[in-house]
């Protein structure tokens, strides 16, 4: 049974240390943390996939250009990664202009078919299957089986939904990406078992990230079950030099504290060339097990053949 890792990469203008979206940040993800994530690909000569905003796409083309020469996938992160522009509070159609104007912009830029899709935060709602499917993609990658997330993300509640989908890669019920079905979209889970399998969770606890490491190496050697990890080059730049203040997303009290306050501040450790490191190691534990690394679309074509 072959063994792959999908590494995947969500790029957008998102800093974590003001924990709010900036062009800034958009410059130094383009001049620091791609090219360091980029070093890091090249070395071990994996092929991955880089799930990005449309507008930031729009606003910085480079920053998708520089993937294509390595043959990483160019993939869509939505159009827009604003809190009020998530999949699960717009309308069908809202959903359908944002997956067909992110979709245009990043096959103009790149030169190649854009068939894979992953929420801006994750979020998506029972419109969202029927909007990809009209829209041209026939992967989604939003789905983190049994991860648990509650208060420490936004649309929280909603992602109770995580909790029973399913693991392995599967054909999804056109009204339910949590579910599978006879639908035309394939839904490749992000592994996850509680905590979050992604970079957040790397830099933060890397002794929890080395132990699911073992953990779904065992899983992957008895399913087949391919790793998807989630990391953005957001990760490895380092903006604490600037004076920051927590911004805030909420009125409600508690929900401030968790989400904004103890969430901004565990989440800028290890931010930057830090990062980087960590990531290495992480990779070199695969590598060590004789993975394979190849694209989401890859992923889809070979296990999906009859997925056009
Ligand atoms: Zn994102």
């Amino acid at each position: 049974m072959p063994k792959y890792c999908l590494l995947t990469n969500d790029v957008e203008t998102h800093s974590i240390w003001f924990n709010t979206l900036r062009d800034e940040t958009g410059v130094k993800v383009l001049e620091e943390g791609m090219p360091l994530l980029l070093d890091i690909y090249k070395k071990f000569n994996i092929k991955s996939t880089f799930y990005f905003v449309g507008d930031m796409a729009e606003k910085f083309p480079e920053v998708v250009r520089m993937v294509v020469p390595f043959g990483h996938e160019v993939a869509s992160h939505g159009w827009s990664h604003e809190v009020d522009q998530a999949f699960d509070v717009l309308s069908f159609d809202k959903q359908k202009e944002h997956l067909i104007r992110s979709k245009k912009v990043l096959e103009d830029i790149s030169g190649q078919e854009v068939t894979s899709f992953r929420a801006p935060a994750l979020r998506v709602n029972s419109d969202t299957p029927r909007a990809l499917i009209e829209a041209g993609f026939n992967c989604d990658s939003s789905v983190a089986a049994q991860r648990f997330d509650m208060f420490l993300s936004f649309g929280g509640m909603k992602k109770l939904n995580w909790l029973k989908a399913p693991r392995l890669p599967y054909r999804t019920d056109p009204n339910n990406l949590f579910r599978k079905g006879d639908g035309p979209l394939i839904e490749i889970p992000l592994t996850a078992m509680l905590f979050p399998f992604v970079g957040t969770t790397m830099r933060i606890f890397p002794t929890i990230t080395r132990m699911q490491q073992r953990l779904f190496h065992a899983e992957t050697k008895s399913t087949g079950k391919p790793l998807v990890f989630d990391i953005h080059p957001n990760e490895m730049i380092d903006e604490s030099t600037e004076r920051r203040t927590i911004a805030r997303r909420t009125k409600n009290p508690i929900k401030y504290l968790l989400s904004d306050v103890i969430r901004g501040k565990m989440k800028v450790k290890n931010l930057g060339p830090q990062a980087a490191v960590l990531y290495d190691d992480f990779i070199s534990y695969y590598k060590n097990q004789g993975y394979e690394f190849i694209t989401v679309k890859d992923y889809v074509k070979r296990n999906f053949p009859d997925i056009r």
